[in-house]
């Protein structure tokens, strides 16, 4: 059976690679949202205070808000590598089931989306 595939606005994708580069050599990290039930189309991102470095970012859990619209969450790598870390597999797992690694340099070709399980899911820029 294929992946379900998920779509990204260009525009947000394109703001999510602006963050990205605006915060190396540390990681950006968020929420991300769609804008109705169920949906498939990530139209949104959420910021919301995180801890960052060179090789790790975490999302304050308490701090995430119950919001049946967030899928999931977006984060950057400072280098080139665009799979998940043994950590960022936790995170997939209890954060939703949409996931976007961004690795440096931070263009198309480094964008990766990742279902809860850490496997690679089909991903469409509209
Ligand atoms: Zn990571």
């Amino acid at each position: 059976m294929p992946s379900t595939e998920w779509k990204i606005s260009s525009s947000l994708l394109q703001d999510l690679l602006a963050a990205s580069k605006r915060s190396h050599p540390n990681e950006f990290i968020a929420l991300l949202s769609t804008l109705e039930k169920n949906g498939r189309f990530v139209e949104e991102v959420v910021v919301i205070p995180a801890v960052s470095g060179r090789d790790y970012a975490a999302l304050h859990s308490e701090l995430v808000p119950f919001d049946p619209l967030i899928v999931g969450t977006v984060h950057s790598h400072p280098t080139p590598s665009p799979y998940p870390s043994p950590q960022d597999l936790m995170t997939f797992a209890r954060m939703g089931d949409f996931h976007l690694i961004l690795a440096f340099p931070y263009a198309l070709s480094g964008v990766r989306a990742f279902n809860a399980r850490g496997k690679r899911i089909p991903l469409r820029v509209v």
